[in-house]
Order: C-alpha cells, then sequence, then structure tokens
C-alpha cells in the first residue's frame, strides 16, 4: 500500500480536533507581509519555529531570571523559564482542547524582549528611557519578532502571526495601543485576546513563583520553615510529610512544588472550563468579545497564589542579596545608557549607522531607542564585559 502525506487532510483532522473556542490556524488573521501556505506545516507550529530559530531566544540562555547566571548551574534561567512556561501552557491548553501550537508559540516568545539581569535591568532601562517613551519587557518582545531579527530575506523580524503577536502582547497602555495598529485594537476596545494567549499569561506566572521557590530554596535565602507560613505550601507540605516523614528536605520541597503546580493547574482548568460554559462560549470570537478574561483561577486559589507571591516578593526579591544583585546590575545598565547614549560612536558599527540614522529622524528620541535596543539584547556576561570594556577604553 502506498501512503500519500496529505498535509491539508492532517491539517484539517487536528483542527476538527480542536475545542469550538480553540484558535484555528486556518482563521488566523494572518502575517503583515503575506507569505502564503508553508507545506509541511500550519500556520502556528511556524511561528513556533521560527521562534525556536531566533537569534533572541538563544540570548534568554544567558540571561537572569531570579539569579544572575554564573551564581550556580542549576539555577533558571529566562530560557528554562520560557522552557517551562511552555510546558504548563501546553498542558493545560491540550486538556482545554485548545490550540498547543499557538499556545507554545506565545509561551516561547513571551520573554524574548527581557533585558540581562532580571526585573533590575528592566527598571534600570525604563528609567533610563524615562524621557524618550520608556522600556517595557512586553512590548520589546513584540519589537523583537516585528523588527529588530534580522534572519529572512524578505523582511525584517520574524513576521509571525497576529495571533502569536496578540499573545506576547500581555499588556499595554492606552497611548501606546493606539501606536501599535492590529494587535493594540484590544485594548482600545477593552476586549480579550484568544484562550491560548490568556492562559499562557497565567502559566507565566505559575512557572515562576513555583520555580523562585525552588530557587529560593537552593540559594538559602528563604526557609522551608518560612514557606510553612504560607498556606498553599504548609498545605501541601502536611501531606507530604504525612505520606513521606523519612524524605531529605530538598526531596520534599520538590514534592511541595509540584503538588502545588499541580493544584494550581488544576483549578485553573476546573474554573476556565466552568467560566466558558457559563458564559455558553461557543467560539473564539464569543471568546474575544468577553470584557474580562474567561481564563481564571476561583476567588479561593487566586488569594493563596497571591500569598504566595507576596511572600517571595518580600522574603525573596526584596531580600538583601537580591538586592545588592539588582543595584550592581542597574548601575552596569544605567552606566552603559549613559555612555552610548552620549557617546554613540563607541557602539558598534551596525547600531552605530542605526543611531546616526534615527538621530537624524528622530533626534535624541530615535538616538535613545537604538541604544535600548542594543543593551535590551545582551546577555548578562556580555552586558558585563561590555561595561568592563568601556572603563578601560
Ligand atoms: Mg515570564
Amino acid at each position: 500500500m502506498t501512503i500519500i502525506y496529505d498535509l491539508n487532510k492532517e491539517l484539517g483532522l487536528h483542527e476538527q480536533s480542536l475545542a469550538p473556542y480553540a484558535t484555528r490556524s486556518s482563521e488566523s488573521r494572518g502575517r503583515i507581509l503575506d507569505e502564503g501556505e508553508c507545506e509541511t506545516r500550519s500556520e502556528f507550529q511556524r511561528d513556533r519555529d521560527r521562534i525556536i530559530h531566533s537569534k533572541a531566544f538563544r540570548r534568554l540562555e544567558y540571561k537572569t531570571q531570579v539569579f544572575i547566571n554564573h551564581e550556580g548551574d542549576l539555577y533558571r534561567t529566562r530560557l528554562t523559564h520560557s522552557i517551562e512556561v511552555a510546558q504548563i501552557a501546553r498542558s493545560i491548553s491540550r486538556a482545554l482542547g485548545l490550540n498547543e501550537d499557538l499556545t507554545e508559540a506565545i509561551a516561547l516568545a513571551h520573554d524574548l524582549g527581557h533585558t540581562a539581569f532580571g526585573h533590575a535591568g528592566q527598571d534600570a532601562l525604563n528609567t533610563c528611557m524615562r524621557d524618550y517613551g520608556g522600556f517595557e519587557h512586553n512590548l520589546q518582545s513584540l519589537r523583537v519578532v516585528d523588527t529588530l531579527e534580522e534572519k529572512y530575506a524578505n523582511f525584517d523580524g520574524l513576521n509571525l502571526t497576529f495571533e502569536t503577536r496578540e499573545g506576547i502582547l500581555k499588556h499595554c497602555s492606552l497611548k501606546n495601543a493606539r501606536n501599535m495598529g492590529a494587535v493594540g485594537e484590544r485594548f482600545i476596545q477593552r476586549t480579550q485576546p484568544g484562550l491560548e494567549a490568556q492562559l499562557t499569561n497565567i502559566a507565566d506566572e505559575i512557572a515562576y513563583n513555583n520555580h523562585d521557590v525552588d530557587d529560593g530554596l537552593r540559594s538559602g535565602l528563604i526557609t522551608i520553615e518560612q514557606l510553612r507560613q504560607v498556606e498553599i505550601f504548609e498545605h501541601q507540605y502536611e501531606q507530604v510529610v504525612a505520606h513521606h516523614p523519612n524524605l531529605h528536605p530538598k526531596r520534599q520541597s520538590n514534592e511541595v512544588i509540584r503538588r502545588i503546580i499541580n493544584q494550581l493547574i488544576k483549578d485553573l482548568l476546573h474554573t476556565t472550563s466552568s467560566n466558558l460554559s457559563k458564559n455558553n462560549i461557543s467560539s473564539a470570537a464569543d471568546v474575544k468579545a468577553m470584557k474580562t478574561p474567561l481564563a481564571a483561577f476561583s476567588l479561593d486559589i487566586k488569594a493563596k497564589n497571591a500569598a504566595l507571591k507576596s511572600f517571595l516578593y518580600k522574603n525573596l526579591y526584596q531580600h538583601e542579596r537580591v538586592q545588592e544583585m539588582s543595584a550592581s546590575a542597574q548601575k552596569v545598565i544605567t552606566e552603559l545608557f549613559e555612555t552610548f547614549f552620549n557617546q554613540p560612536e563607541r557602539l558598534p558599527e551596525k547600531h552605530l549607522y542605526l543611531a546616526q540614522r534615527m538621530l537624524k529622524k528622530e533626534g535624541d528620541y530615535g538616538l535613545a531607542r537604538v541604544v535600548a535596543d542594543y543593551i535590551a539584547g545582551m546577555t548578562d556576561r556580555y552586558a558585563l564585559s561590555q561595561h568592563q570594556q568601556l572603563k578601560i577604553d
């Protein structure tokens, strides 16, 4: 028997298997530049593949999540964070009959615009850019996939579909939204993105809260005893100890964390699915027309999750040692910005060329954006070595 592959048939079957409220590749609003169909993949598979092959994606490996890369080999980086987000988001997506390819694309791209040194880096760059439109990593992720990647012969950026771009742009001020074209519309009209985007946003939160507990424990900056004051942790901790009284503490906490993740995912699936039926949602258009997101935790879990989040904020992110790292990271980013902004001739050739062009076109505003793009792209170690270099020169 000869088997001849028929992509259209396979894609059709895949789309038929999705829930009615899923986002379908065949109904995509398309790409800014029309490229025609791919012979081997759906539109969202193609988006995901472009993201994986991008330079910005590879840079995530050397960008800080909370702990600076060189502090230890086992801490999360932006890359492993993004992979964990994709894992959680895909599981949720599959369980609800949503489009897993779109979910994966959004998850892997969501942090592409993040600076080096975690939130400290972004805050510093935002302060440097305060008179020039500010800096926000979420907008920058979109900027990376829309403009900054230089990979394809026919266009700048990755020319992704509307749906993936919409998912990347999680939040946006009204002022910015007016300049964003189609992806900005929903912020003005107060409508929602697809469910894949909504759920990936929550998967991001599930991933970072839990891996930050794990990394926090690993670093010794927070302890199990402290975490036991947090209801959601304590509840699972008691059960783990009851079932496995002689477990090594590291395994104990691993087990607690996986149980919390499980509990959050189950609650999210349950609440979202009941929201779908309560609101009689029967299409992707229904999802988008809602005034509030359908993907949500129950009120009980929302409160417990918020308590975990504020615990981490107070005890880990505000910890003296993390603050010290943040302060030195902010110094690096700020000094890099000031140097390149005041002496653009010190920029590498490609960026200098762009800087001169933008300076002519938009004055300091344009120059500042070129410098911010260059700095935002830097990995932790590249930023440190550039900073070192500037001092020597
Ligand atoms: Mg993230």
